[in-house]
């Protein structure tokens, strides 16, 4: 009988990237730094503005002052653009995160452009997407950073690996695809127009799902000992009607043949929000002054 994967523990790690946070903080108090996050959102949904609420409750935990910048969910592009320009120009911020949702009709991308690089903690900005393809794995969105902090986990050996992602977003897909690459494994990304996706997911020895599609990686669709890291975060409803989260991976036939596996929850969720939170204390240490 095949033995089960180790389960990659989130929290474990997220509290690990936490402790380095708590060092570059203290470094930047040391240095007389501010460290202070803006969120940028535009939204008059009850659960989105609680969202926003338990990030900056998140941050504050952290010890890094938060604020938002609360615009109503009826805000037209050109005064959430005034927004986030009033804050590239505030010394006193460090940081911004762009809250999404944004209204119906605002274009996501043109206002992540308008984000100082530098302030830009959640490596959204087309800048640090570039740094990323160059090799500045810290620039890149903070869920692609998790993932590979996950996988850096389990302590394996990247380079030369199959490496097989499902997803090509902005924020997850593609900047994965260009962290492995830069750490020479051999990359072949999956999405919507890809033919055989099992064929591709076989082949892997380190897979990346990251589609949004609950439990579309079957068991027989991980290869035996790979590395499977599940980004993929799926309400659903289960026949009982009972609500539930899942992967985009299904976990106890994948955890069968793998030699790792993250849950869903408890896995690459936990270590993003500790990314987020490390990108907050570096853009500080690193501001401009
Ligand atoms: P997205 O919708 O922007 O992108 C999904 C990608 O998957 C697309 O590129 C699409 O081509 C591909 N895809 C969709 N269905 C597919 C299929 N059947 N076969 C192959 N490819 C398919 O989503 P995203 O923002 O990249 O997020 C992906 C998932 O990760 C979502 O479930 C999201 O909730 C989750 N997520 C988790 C975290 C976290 O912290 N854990 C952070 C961000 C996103």
């Amino acid at each position: 009988m095949a033995s089960q994967a180790q389960v990659i523990d989130g929290k474990a790690l997220a509290e690990k990237i936490r402790r380095e946070t708590g060092d570059l903080l203290a470094r930047a108090r040391a240095e007389g730094r501010v460290v202070r996050v803006a969120v940028v959102s535009a939204t008059d949904d009850a659960a989105a503005r609680m969202y926003v609420a338990r990030q900056c409750a998140d941050f504050a935990a952290a010890g890094i002052e938060a604020l938002v910048r609360e615009l109503p969910g009826a805000a037209t592009e050109a005064e959430v653009v005034a927004a986030v320009e009033g804050l590239n120009r505030d010394g006193e911020v460090t940081g911004i995160v762009l809250a999404l949702p944004l209204p119906d009709g605002i274009d996501v991308r043109r206002v992540q452009e308008r984000i100082r690089p530098a302030k830009d903690i959640e490596g959204v900005h087309p800048r640090n997407l570039g740094l990323t393809a160059l090799g500045r794995l810290r620039a890149g969105p903070s869920t692609a950073q998790a993932v590979i902090e996950a996988i850096d986990a389990t302590g394996i050996d990247v380079r030369g690996k199959e490496a097989v992602i499902v997803g090509r977003s902005q924020i997850v897909g593609k900047p994965v695809a260009l962290m492995l690459i830069e750490r020479r494994a051999t990359v072949t990304v999956c999405h919507t127009a890809t033919r055989d996706l099992a064929g591709h997911a076989r082949r892997a020895e380190i897979l990346v799902a990251a589609a949004g599609r609950p439990e579309i990686i079957t068991g027989d669709m991980v290869r035996e000992g790979a590395v499977v890291i599940d980004v993929g975060i799926n309400r659903v409803t289960l026949p009982d009607g009972t609500r539930r989260t899942v992967g985009d991976v299904r976990f106890e036939a994948a955890r069968a043949r793998a030699s790792w596996i993250t849950p869903v929850p408890g896995g690459v969720g936990p270590v993003t929000v500790a990314v987020l939170l490390r990108s907050a204390v570096s853009a500080a240490l690193e501001a401009e002054r």
